[in-house]
């Protein structure tokens, strides 16, 4: 199968923008029976973030798309961090050094900064003039003596390589006069990007490059240097930018992107999988809840199309909640909600009076199989809406005698469904109940005894129907709640 890469560079947190590049790796290698790398591009140094590198691994397996192989877990063409690969990178320089076609460059810092501020004096795009390309063997020699610091720059002889891009199709960029030759390994001994990238996905056998699509205009670079080492190059497929809604760029600074976050929210990565593919493309229909596999079996690298692909964070709640649904339908699935849910309940109430067994299984249970569809996130069952779920509410009298004058007789009547046998203890049958009941008060309108009761119950005036909180909450605690407010 195909192999393919993940190459983040470990100088910031994963965000959505990069699970996305992550994930159509990840599809397209499972796809095929292929394998996933994730390698590490650490080569610049002084901008490494330290644990950002662990911290995406991390990510990689919270998102339910681990790598085949990586840094931690090894493999075959480790070691998968750039930083540890350096004399490979050098002896791969040495190679196009030997073979002409790359040389040392001895220019000054201050000399290319010089050539920088004369070309934007002019209004030119700074470009090195490949000065030391033309220096004799003599003169590199004496330089060496002199024991002056260089770099290894390519020589970018032909400007253009055409190539056939998997998602733009036929592609040709101008590279030569647009920068110079450019350097490829620097005086600290680190390579730069276009070298490390292009040695690593050599060696370490990847088949196809599927990366963001601000890497198009460098592949022509690339490809050169595949050339000059005589390596057959990858295929590749450059991917749209993901923004945001308005055309914008996805902000790293508003904080609310970096997947950490997600988890630490209580997120189901599903979600945010289906939500980063939707608003892209790969797929023949856009459809919203597409699991992991749907989306294997679905994507077709073909349809992924060239405009950039906007987010729409504000639909993440609907995407949460069809997934949240799935999972509480799946009963393997909802046993883990149901050990998260036991645990915020826990963390939420635990230092009050939960004077009832709600951290029981089969009541947390029934809580997710009767709130499924109309919560978007397992937390929304612990914000106060909820609390009556699991503390019992502080009700005063007055209060419910602002709706109704029949406090009393409401209450006693309600008390005596609690006879009924448990099997008919139905959202359905308690509801034919209480239409019954109200016939039976002498003035409280049917919507004023529902108001009546909800607040009794729940201490809400909003919230799911009555005959659900009374399904939820159970015959002796509903009777316990009732007598509370009858005294
Ligand atoms: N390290 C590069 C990045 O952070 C990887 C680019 C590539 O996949 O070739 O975007």
């Amino acid at each position: 199968g195909p192999r393919v890469r993940f190459g983040p560079s470990p100088t910031g947190f994963l965000h959505l923008g990069g699970l996305r590049t992550a994930l159509y790796n990840y599809i397209f290698a499972k796809q095929q029976r292929g394998t996933f790398v994730l390698r590490v591009e650490d080569t610049d140094q002084g901008r490494v973030v330290p644990g950002a590198a662990d911290s995406i691994e991390d990510m990689l397996h919270w998102a339910g798309i681990p790598p085949d192989e990586s840094p931690r877990r090894g493999g075959p063409f480790g070691p998968y961090q750039q930083s540890l690969r350096l004399d490979l990178y050098r002896a791969a320089s040495e190679v196009l050094l030997d073979r002409g076609a790359a040389y040392r460059c001895f220019c000054t810092p201050q000399r290319l900064e010089l050539l920088r501020k004369e070309a934007l004096r002019n209004q030119q795009t700074p470009r090195y003039d490949n000065r030391c390309r033309h220096l004799t063997p003599k003169e590199v020699a004496e330089k060496l003596a002199q024991g002056l610091d260089w770099v290894v720059r390519f020589r970018l002889e032909r400007g253009v390589e055409p190539f056939q891009d998997l998602v733009y199709g036929w592609n040709k960029h101008e590279v030569a006069e647009v920068e110079g030759d450019p350097v490829i390994l620097k005086g600290d001994g680190f390579p730069t990007y276009h070298l490390a990238n292009v040695v690593d996905d050599h060696h370490m056998n990847i088949s196809h490059v599927l990366r963001g699509t601000e890497w198009l205009t460098s592949t022509s670079k690339h490809l050169l240097l595949y050339k000059a080492f005589g390596w057959d190059p990858p295929q590749f497929g450059h991917l749209p930018l993901l923004l945001n809604k308005d055309g914008s760029k996805l902000s790293k600074r508003q904080g609310d992107i970096f997947l950490e976050r997600f988890a630490q929210e209580g997120y189901l990565p599903e979600a945010l999988l289906d939500m980063i593919t939707n608003c892209g493309s790969g797929f023949a229909e856009k459809q919203m809840g597409r699991t992991l596999e749907e989306l294997i079996s679905q994507f077709e690298i073909g349809r992924i199309t060239t405009h950039s692909a906007l987010l729409d964070l504000e639909k993440l709640p609907e995407f949460s909640r069809m997934h949240l649904t799935r999972h509480i339908e799946n009963e393997g699935l909802r046993q883990k909600l149901i050990q998260e849910l036991q645990l915020l309940v826990e963390h939420v109430y635990g230092d009050q009076q939960v004077d009832r067994e709600v951290l029981e299984k089969e009541y947390v249970e029934q809580v997710l199989l009767l709130r499924k569809g109309h919560i978007s996130h397992l937390k929304d069952l612990v914000s106060g809406n909820y609390s009556y779920l699991w503390v019992r509410p502080l009700v005063s009298r007055e209060h419910l005698q602002t709706i109704s004058a029949e406090v009393d007789e409401i209450g006693k009547l309600v008390l005596g469904l609690m006879t009924k046998p448990a099997a008919v203890w139905t959202i359905e049958e308690l509801n034919k109940d209480l239409r019954n009941l109200q016939k039976q008060t002498k003035e409280t309108k049917y919507s004023s005894m529902m108001k009546l009761l909800r607040l009794a119950l729940s201490g809400q005036q909003h919230g799911p129907s009555v005959a659900e909180m009374m399904v939820t909450l159970g015959p002796r605690e509903v009777c316990g709640r009732i007598r509370k407010v009858l005294s």
